[in-house]
């Protein structure tokens, strides 16, 4: 199974003559796709064609230098300590391009294909991102990781490796977020670049947060050899309904889509198989009864009126109602996992596998 990754590469600080050069062809890259000049590398060209949506180009925004797999190589470096690799950039009138020092954020190996590339300019300098694809194994995978979207907490995870212990990750983030809401708050009208600030500081803050919760999910799925199963957010943005605005409250103090997206490409590079089950059901339902009848007596605390189930930990309930419902349709529809059909054949195929689901999973 191929997977595909990017490894960011610092271009150490190169000559004043290659930085010169670097700097002339991001410049002419960003002028040719805005039609100001024709000077640039050819296979160049045809690579800013095919990466930049040419309709909407951003006035301010320089975008990166892209640039064809088969025009830049990449080379360990022989007898330096300073830097580890060299990387060839093509740049027009100069045959052969310039070699210049990289500094990747991981080894790049022997058996990564590299792909099409690009060069991009950050206020600290240079640096190459450069997109590999290599083999991983599939995994054959023995257990189940349901991950939850919450409300208080950024996600809760329930498996069926560790008997249902929970984990209740990026409890955190909700009160930062807040915290940097209100700090905007106070700073309007004193200054921008004071925002401007803390937003910078605020998204660099989340962002860590978010890697970091991402890794733990990944890396545990990986010791369990699990499959994730993750709470969808298709249902967002339809605020017609209480859900849409449930949900819409929901993403805007929790940066959900960024998370999925840090979830899905991580897993993706071990092989690790991610699937998604409608949210919808499972903040409502009771994932001991399968009721409806439910409540919440506050906003992060779950009672089912049907059996009796009180104070329940809301985004811990939800958790556990995508992993009873994905093992549900992976033992009701024998070995493929599928997506959920309807209500009733969710209730049905439950009914068969009962209520318990820390049982060793059927082949999948
Ligand atoms: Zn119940």
């Amino acid at each position: 199974m191929k997977a595909e990754k990017t490894i960011i590469c610092r271009i150490l600080e190169p000559t004043k003559r290659k930085k010169g050069l670097l700097i002339k062809e991001l410049s002419n890259a960003n002028g040719y796709i805005r039609g100001q000049t024709t000077d640039l590398y050819s296979a160049t060209k045809q690579a800013m064609n095919k990466y930049i949506q040419k309709d909407e180009l951003k006035e301010e925004h320089t975008y990166p230098l892209f640039l064809r797999n088969d025009t830049f190589r990449v080379e360990e470096a022989k007898s330096t300590k300073e830097f580890s690799y060299w990387a060839k950039i093509p740049v027009s009138g100069v045959w052969g391009g310039v070699w210049v020092p990289i500094r990747p954020h991981e080894p790049i190996k022997e058996e990564h294909e590299v792909k099409d590339s690009k060069v991009v300019w950050k206020p600290y300098g240079f640096e190459l991102h450069l997109s590999i694809s290599f083999d991983v194994a599939p995994q054959t995978p023995k257990n189940v990781l349901a991950v939850d979207l919450g409300e208080r907490v950024m996600v809760a995870a329930v498996s069926t490796a560790d008997n249902g212990n929970p984990n209740l990750l990026g409890k955190d983030v909700r009160g930062t977020r807040r915290h940097y809401a209100y700090l905007r708050k106070k700073l309007q009208g004193i200054g921008e670049s004071r925002i401007k600030e803390v937003e910078d500081k605020e998204s660099r803050v989340v962002e860590d947060r978010l890697h970091e919760v991402s890794k733990k999910i990944v890396d545990g799925a990986d010791g369990e050899d699990a499959l994730i199963v993750l709470g969808d957010l298709k249902g967002l943005g339809n605020k017609d309904t209480n859900k849409g605005a449930r949900m819409n409250r929901i993403a805007n103090t929790m940066p959900y889509h960024k998370l999925t997206k840090m979830i899905t490409y991580k897993a993706k590079e071990k092989g690790i198989r991610v699937i998604q089950l409608s949210e919808r059901l499972s903040s409502k339902t009771c994932h001991r009864c399968g009721s409806e009848n439910t409540n919440r007596p506050t906003q992060g605390r779950f009672d089912c009126n049907t059996c009796g189930l009180r104070n329940y930990n809301a985004d811990l309930n939800g958790a556990k109602n995508i992993l009873y419902r994905s093992l549900a349709y992976m033992v009701g529809d024998g070995a493929v996992v599928n997506q959920p059909k309807t209500k009733a054949s969710i209730a049905k195929s439950r009914f068969r596998y009962g209520t318990s689901p820390w049982k060793p999973l059927p082949n999948l």
